[in-house]
């Protein structure tokens, strides 16, 4: 582990050595966590009401309704397809995940990105393991200094470890973008388009890659930066998240559709 330099690591240490030696609060009930086994700083009851996202579609995993046959995928997948080749997201970001991702993102809890990356790693090992690299969606250099890392590439690099494959920061985020939250779906990737480059030393063609974020809400980050890495040859993308919000499920296959 590198030794603090500067006044922004010091200030990580210090909270790394405080969350440490103190009996933490679970981040999500506040109840002290016992001395070890604390994944995801949640206590054990937290951490059993994390759970899946709703089925869904089988490549952008979008909740629908009824009985869903296996690799199901809703109209707007079998249309128009995505960049990505499906969108892989371990939990549902609700409580209590949304206390782990404030801690990564806004506390400075970076060890919460390698808990995430880990726990990603570990559940969906078989496919992912086929991918050749792992790449982190890229904050603005400003909302990296701003945070002090990139919340991404730390569970991305967590993910990397896990499966002995090679990181890449591939993606260059080129613009800033307002926060995604205030906006629509349409609004979204029209903020996003032109916001992503690939960093010219890197060359993607032939590659499988894991493009990994904390959270996707309606995908369109991820579908953003899978279509710049898939104009600069990349074969098959996983994107990856920890989070998926919990969106309205559409109506899933009519008896017609599921009798065929
Ligand atoms: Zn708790
Ligand atoms: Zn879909």
């Amino acid at each position: 582990m590198k030794a603090p330099t500067t006044p922004r690591d010091r200030a990580r240490w210090r909270d790394r050595l405080v969350h440490l030696l103190l009996p933490a609060p679970c981040l999500a009930c506040g109840t002290p966590l016992p001395a070890a086994g604390n994944s995801l700083g949640l206590c054990p009851a937290c951490h059993d009401r994390l759970r899946p996202p709703a089925a869904g579609c089988a490549i952008c995993s979008r909740p629908l309704t009824g009985a869903l046959p296996e690799e199901w995928c809703c109209a707007s997948c079998r249309h128009r397809p995505p960049a990505f080749d499906r969108l892989l997201a371990l939990w549902s970001y609700e409580e209590p995940l949304d206390a782990v991702i404030q801690g990564l993102k806004f506390r400075r809890l970076d060890y919460l990105g390698h808990h995430l990356g880990t726990a990603i790693a570990i559940h969906w090992q078989e496919i992912l393991s086929e991918a050749d690299l792992v790449v982190p969606v890229p904050l603005h250099w400003w909302r990296r200094i701003t945070r002090g890392y990139n919340q991404s590439e730390r569970i991305a690099r967590a993910i990397s470890r896990r499966l002995h494959l090679p990181f890449s920061a591939a993606l260059v985020r080129c613009r800033r973008t307002p926060p995604q939250t205030s906006l629509g779906r349409t609004e979204r990737l029209a903020n996003l388009q032109s916001a992503f480059r690939i960093h010219p030393a890197v060359n993607l063609r032939g590659k499988r890659v894991i493009l990994v974020d904390d959270v996707a809400t309606t995908g369109a980050t991820l579908e953003a930066a899978a279509s710049v890495l898939r104009r600069h040859g990349a074969t098959a993308i996983l994107a990856t998240v920890a989070g998926k919000t919990p969106l309205r499920a559409l109506p899933g296959p009519t008896e017609d559709q599921l009798t065929l």
